[in-house]
C-alpha cells in the first residue's frame, strides 16, 4: 500500500567515508551548528543492543542493519538528522537530501588510524579500501549522483571549508522548500 510521506521541512543528511576519514568530528560540528541530532551508527547499534553478532576478523560489532533502520525510521521522517556510518548501501534511498562522503589521503589516514590500534590488516584493508574509493562507489551505487557530495578532509582547514559548505547547502536547501 502506497502512504504519502509529509514532505520534510528539514533535511538529512549522511555522512559516511572509510573509518578515519572524520565523519564523526564533522558531524559533531554540524550538530553544534544546526542543532540537527547527530546518530552515530555504530554508537547507537552498541548502546541499543542492535547487533548482529561479532566480527571475529575485524574486532567489532556487526550491527544489525534492519533493528537499526528501524530504530531511525520516525526520525528520519521528522528530518533534521545527521547520520554517520561507514557504509551506507542497507540505508533506505528516501531518507536522505544530501550524501557527504568524505576522503582523505592515504598517508594521513594511515596516521589517525595507527593511533586507533587497529591490527595490521583492519588498517591495511581500510587504506586500500580508501585509495580504490570504495566506499563513494558505495554510495554512487546506492544515492543519485546529484545529491553526492564528495569532500577531501586531510587538514583541520578542511574540516573548517566542508562545514561551511555544507551549512550554505542547507541554507539553499531550506529556501528551495518554501
Ligand atoms: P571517523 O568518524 O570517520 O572514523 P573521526 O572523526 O573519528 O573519523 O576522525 C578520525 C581522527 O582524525 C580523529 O582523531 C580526528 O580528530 C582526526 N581528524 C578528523 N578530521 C580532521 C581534520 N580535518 N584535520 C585533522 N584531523 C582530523
Ligand atoms: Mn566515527
Amino acid at each position: 500500500e502506497f502512504k504519502q510521506i509529509p514532505q520534510r521541512k528539514i533535511p538529512n543528511i549522511l555522512i559516511t567515508g572509510t573509518p578515519g576519514t572524520g565523519k564523526t568530528s564533522l558531524a559533531q560540528q554540524l550538530s553544534q551548528s544546526t542543532g540537527y541530532v547527530h546518530h552515530d551508527i555504530s554508537l547507537l547499534a552498541k548502546e541499543k543492543n542492535l547487533c548482529d553478532g561479532w566480527d571475529d576478523e575485524y574486532k567489532c560489532y556487526i550491527i544489525d542493519e534492519d533493528k537499526i533502520c528501524d530504530e531511525l525510521e520516525n526520525q528520519m521522517n521528522l528530518g533534521g538528522n545527521i547520520v554517520d556510518y561507514h557504509g551506507c548501501d542497507f540505508f533506505p534511498e528516501r531518507w536522505f537530501d544530501l550524501v557527504v562522503v568524505l576522503r582523505t589521503n592515504n598517508t594521513v589516514l594511515y596516521d589517525r588510524l595507527s593511533k586507533r590500534n587497529y591490527h595490521q590488516k583492519k588498517l591495511t584493508d581500510n587504506i586500500e579500501s580508501e585509495i580504490f574509493g570504495v566506499i563513494l562507489e558505495e554510495a554512487e551505487d546506492s544515492y543519485k549522483k546529484e545529491i553526492i557530495l564528495e569532500l577531501e578532509n586531510n587538514e583541520i582547514n578542511d574540516l573548517e571549508r566542508n562545514l561551511d559548505l555544507i551549512l550554505e547547502w542547507i541554507k539553499k536547501w531550506e529556501s528551495n522548500q518554501k
